[in-house]
């Protein structure tokens, strides 16, 4: 019997970029049954629709989700991993930049058995605003130092996994998901194919600075707590600075007779540790606020619509 491959598709406002991916990718020739599984994001534009145009236009094998909102790509990509059925499944974006001919190199690297992940890897950034790629490149640098996963530069989301790994993915129900840890969290064997960067061929991103920002703290703490640390490194520090200033202060005034006049660096000190103890509040704030969301146990996504219904 042929073997399977789920393509898992996250989507959110690809109205013009659906018709253009579906003929391009149904073009790509694999010795495989494929199946597509298409993730509406809660799009408010005609994603659904379009949707739904090329399930009934074509013989092959369509499904997709539909949610009541948006939920984000990683409750995208979740969805579609635990509705896929394949032997292998592969997650790709919608707007072109995987590029499907990768499918078939893919394909023959995860059939040779060693490999139970093929990834992809961008070595260049091209066409991407430099400020963007340095910091980029700063998280990836940060992030691997102080944690215990192992994040590749350039990684995307754009890989071809074994059952076996899917289903440990699955495994992994945290809310606040950050699928490229959790990619190399559970392990296996990856290999990474490297291409060139791909423009976006429709539409626009909706990944602003801003939200990208937000997206590495939030892999930050969730896969390291080394932040927690840098809280009482820095109280051990200023109290040892104290401790020493006390004794210059002490000295200079009873063997020279020179008591310090100090509005000027009352205030330093004050204001130097009064800011101290907020970042320090704010960082316990962040991982208390990470266990808040996850003792809810709310849903990852509600589905508001299927091929079925
Ligand atoms: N996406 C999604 N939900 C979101 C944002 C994006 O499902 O809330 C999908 C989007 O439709 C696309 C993929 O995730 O297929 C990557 O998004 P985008 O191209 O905006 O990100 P970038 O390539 O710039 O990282
Ligand atoms: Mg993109």
């Amino acid at each position: 019997m042929d073997k399977i491959l789920s393509i898992v598709v996250p989507c959110f406002n690809e109205e013009k970029m659906i018709p253009i991916f579906f003929e391009k990718i149904s073009n790509i020739e694999l010795p495989l049954k494929k199946e597509y599984i298409f993730i509406d994001d809660g799009s408010s534009d005609s994603t659904l629709l379009e949707l739904q145009k090329i399930v009934n236009g074509t013989k092959e094998q369509i499904r997709y989700i539909s949610f009541s909102r948006n939920f984000g790509k990683e409750a995208a990509i979740y969805a579609g991993l635990s509705e896929s059925k394949g032997d292998y499944v592969v997650l790709m974006d919608v707007d072109l930049q995987d590029p499907p001919e990768m499918l078939i190199d893919m394909y023959a690297h995860i059939e040779e058995g060693t490999y139970h992940c093929i990834g992809a890897r961008r070595v260049t950034r091209k066409g991407e605003p430099f400020i963007r790629s340095y910091f980029a490149r700063s998280f990836y640098k940060l992030i691997n130092k102080i944690s215990d996963i192992d994040i590749v530069d350039g990684a995307r989301d754009f890989r071809m996994m074994r059952r076996q790994m899917v289903d440990s993915i699955l495994e992994v129900k945290e809310y606040n998901r950050f699928s490229k840890g959790i990619f190399s969290w559970v392990g296996f064997n990856t290999l990474y194919l490297e291409y060139e960067n791909h423009e976006r061929a429709e539409g626009e991103t909706t990944w602003s600075f801003w939200s990208l920002f937000k997206y590495s703290l939030q892999g930050i703490v969730a896969y390291s707590d080394v932040p927690l640390s840098i809280a009482s490194y820095m109280g051990v520090i200023s109290f040892v600075i104290s401790i020493l200033m006390m004794i210059f202060f002490m000295i200079r005034t009873i063997i020279f007779d020179n008591p310090t006049q100090g509005w000027t660096s009352l205030m330093v000190i004050i204001l130097g540790l009064g800011g101290v103890q907020l970042l320090s509040l704010g960082i316990l704030g962040k991982y208390v606020s990470q266990t808040y969301l996850e003792t809810k146990r709310r849903p990852l996504y509600i589905v508001k619509q299927t091929e079925r219904t």
